[in-house]
């Protein structure tokens, strides 16, 4: 039995892995949920998973669960968060799921890296804002890295032992790799006319085709941008060049990813658009497990379709790929300027149209520093952040 770690404990990620949990009662305890401020649903999960330990980063949050707890007879400890990190440090915790959404996801999913622990990784803006520096710790201390997005859980499942062993660093041609195939559903929007893209609301956007998940996440699946992110999450995961990393849009969202082999064999991993199917995958390590995810019915499918993304419909997805091959300052840039672009967009403060502008605007006005500490990429965040409002404030979006 391992202790588990659940970081994003309320969010759409945290759900499906505490449904993974019930489903697997003798495979982990729940020892600690981490989330920001929703602390309802906070005191039901420990009312259901009793965990050891219990934190919300909202200061206020935190000491109105502290009370309610004690109402209801809970035993959990609130951590103030200045314990989270050596919470996570510590011999209680084995495996962490690093599901908090967006930059914060950082320095918690880094302390577990730093801690040499099992890290089932969603959080993919940590992989994105950190890069190298995220991928040489992992090896440095011994850390397990398993891929919860399920682009990057499916490409890791259709690859050989040897190459999921040496995850960050695979040797991609040496065994026979030609082509990672990453896909995507397209979104809501896939077949919007253009002309009605700067009407787009953010309730529309919310609405993904296929996928329930956060607000964050799904506005960047409508934008393309989530696209972007796994690009370059999946760069730094298999060890990727130019070359060997394809985006294909396949909007059933039924085939997950792909890897093409040299002899012309592809491989994928195909089911339900259902994230405890990725997760129950991390969570099982060499054995497969329940998931609690229906089975996928081929009768009642629609036919399958691919196509090449239209960067005209999703100027993000090429901002992302660009960021890739410009260097590390430019990704944290964009994953900030992104967030603070989508916070605004589902603020009513600016357009769809905007984010992609916003985004582009900072990565030109932004791209000349260099980081090699997480310390620098830290202060890029933060400098990318200010700016990213400078603009949208300023209106200086043209
Ligand atoms: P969500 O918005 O539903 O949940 C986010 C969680 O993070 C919440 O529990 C929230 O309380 C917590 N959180 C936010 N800020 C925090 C902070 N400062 N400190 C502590 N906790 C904080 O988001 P989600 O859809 O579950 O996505 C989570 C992560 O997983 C994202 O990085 C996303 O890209 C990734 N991911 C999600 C999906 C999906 O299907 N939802 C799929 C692949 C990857
Ligand atoms: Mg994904």
């Amino acid at each position: 039995m391992k202790n588990l770690a659940v970081l994003g404990a309320t969010g759409s990620i945290g759900d499906s892995t505490l449904s993974v949990c019930r489903h697997n009662p003798d495979l982990y305890n729940v020892q600690f949920l981490y989330a920001a401020k929703n602390v309802d649903k906070m005191l039901s999960l420990c009312m259901e998973f009793q965990p050891a330990y219990v934190a919300l980063s909202d200061e206020g949050s935190s000491q109105q669960l502290q009370t309610l707890l004690q109402q209801n007879n809970l035993h959990s400890q609130v951590l103030p968060e200045n314990e989270v990190l050596t919470l996570l440090a510590s011999v209680e915790i084995d495996s962490v799921m690093a599901a908090i959404v967006g930059a914060a996801g950082l320095k918690t999913t880094l302390a577990a890296v730093y801690a040499g622990k099992e890290i089932f990784l969603a959080n993919k803006e940590s992989l994105v804002m950190s890069g190298a520096l995220f991928i040489d710790a992992v090896k440095k201390y011994g850390a397990t890295l398993w891929p919860v997005d399920s682009e990057h859980n499916a490409i890791f499942q259709s690859m050989s032992a040897s190459l999921q062993k040496d995850i960050g660093a695979c040797d991609l041609n040496g065994e026979g790799v030609s082509k990672i195939l990453l896909t995507g559903s397209g979104g809501p929007f896939l077949n919007t006319p253009l002309s009605e893209f700067e009407f787009i609301t953010p309730e529309a956007a919310i609405k993904h085709p296929n996928w329930s998940m956060g607000p964050k996440i799904s506005i960047d699946s409508a934008t393309m941008m989530n696209k972007g992110l796994e690009y370059i999450e999946a760069r730094w995961l298999f060890n990727t060049n130019k070359e060997q990393l394809q985006v294909i849009i396949h909007p059933q969202s039924v085939i997950h990813s792909m890897v093409q082999y040299q002899d012309g064999s592809v491989i994928s991993q195909m089911g339900n658009a259902d994230m405890r199917i990725p997760i129950a995958h991390v969570m099982g390590g060499e054995r497969r497990i329940k998931s609690g995810a229906k089975p996928f019915n081929f009768f009642a499918s629609d036919n399958f379709t691919f196509f090449e993304p239209d960067y005209d419909r999703y100027p993000c997805l090429n901002l992302a790929i660009q960021a890739c091959y410009q260097g590390q300052h430019a990704t944290t840039t964009l994953n900030a300027a992104n967030e603070v672009a989508v916070q605004a967009f589902l603020d009513k403060r600016i357009k769809f149209t905007e984010i992609a502008v916003v985004v582009e605007q900072v990565l030109n006005q932004l791209n000349t520093q260099t980081a090699s500490t997480i310390a620098e990429l830290l202060h890029i965040d933060k400098e990318a952040r200010e700016h990213t409002i400078q603009v949208i404030n300023r209106g200086l979006i043209c």
